[in-house]
């Protein structure tokens, strides 16, 4: 899911694992609607979903070693005998690239880097099958960003996760992600398989998007289209086509009704695609 800063990603993101309560629509997981499941539904449902954090600094508290921040999911979830737990911490950390020994130190024995694999880690205790990482990479130097990337789509192949993988960095969307849904104040603006998107984007904000992305290839490289003024708030967006207050293209009838997002595998909402 990608989109500027306050275009709801992460409020999206926290929705999806019934973080926050939604004021309108469903959200199911595995066929379950959280509004309406049970606390026992819910709390299984919340096992199998889990949530990398940004900030590998601030995510982990200072004065408990890692293995016990780990080995908290396991507690909570009552998911092994506590004589267990060591050898499980031992598992996962191994399974981030990241040593069974290192259970027994501090967060400020680690890097960047290294911090976010321990978010990892404990996000994984659970055994999840859905990872929601909310800009899991962008507090980090770019040499570790590819690293740690490299860990998730590794990690997604080998244990068959689902990830809903939240950036506003379009070339590691594009690197990670099989489909892409591009965000703008609340709403989606197109939707459909990541390479498809990227070779045609539809919607006039996602090709402004993509054209003020970097490539190494000259062939991908686009004429840059500037976007005028900064986002509306999103208490009060415009009536209409949300985008149309820094749209190329718009028309008048622009402001009068909002575009339904139409196609099928392939989805637009913009009233010149319809
Ligand atoms: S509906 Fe109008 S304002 Fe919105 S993206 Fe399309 S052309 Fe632009």
């Amino acid at each position: 899911m990608v989109g500027e800063s306050g275009s709801g990603k992460s409020t999206i993101g926290r929705l999806a694992l019934g973080l926050l309560p939604a004021t309108a629509g469903r959200i199911s997981f595995a066929g379950t609607e959280l509004a309406t499941a049970a606390p026992e539904a819910l709390r299984t449902l919340r096992r199998r979903m889990q949530l990398v954090f940004q900030d590998p600094y601030g995510s982990l508290d200072p004065r408990r070693t890692v293995g016990a921040q780990i080995a908290d999911a396991l507690s909570i979830h009552a998911l092994l005998p506590k004589a267990a737990h060591a050898a499980r911490v031992g598992e996962l950390l191994a399974q981030v690239g990241l040593a069974p020994e290192h259970a027994g130190r501090y967060p400020h024995a680690f890097s960047g880097g290294q911090r976010q694999r321990i978010g990892i880690a404990r996000a994984l205790a659970t055994g999840p099958d859905l990872l929601v990482a909310d800009e899991p990479v962008s507090a980090l130097d770019v040499s570790v960003q590819a690293q740690v990337m490299a860990l998730l789509a590794d990690l997604r192949a080998r244990l068959g996760l689902a990830m809903l993988f939240i950036s506003h960095d379009l070339p590691v969307v594009r690197h990670l992600c099989d489909r892409v849904i591009v965000l703008y104040l609340g709403r989606v603006m197109e939707e459909g398989p990541t390479a498809e998107v990227f070779a045609r984007p539809q919607h006039p904000y996602t090709q402004a998007l993509l054209s003020a992305a970097p490539s190494l290839h000259a062939a991908q490289r686009r004429t840059r289209i500037l976007l005028q003024g900064d986002p509306p708030s999103p208490a009060a967006p415009p009536s209409g086509c949300v985008f149309r207050t820094r749209c190329p293209q718009a028309v008048p009838a622009c402001a009068t009704s909002i575009p339904p997002l139409l196609g099928t595998t392939h989805r637009v909402a913009c009233i010149n695609q319809a």
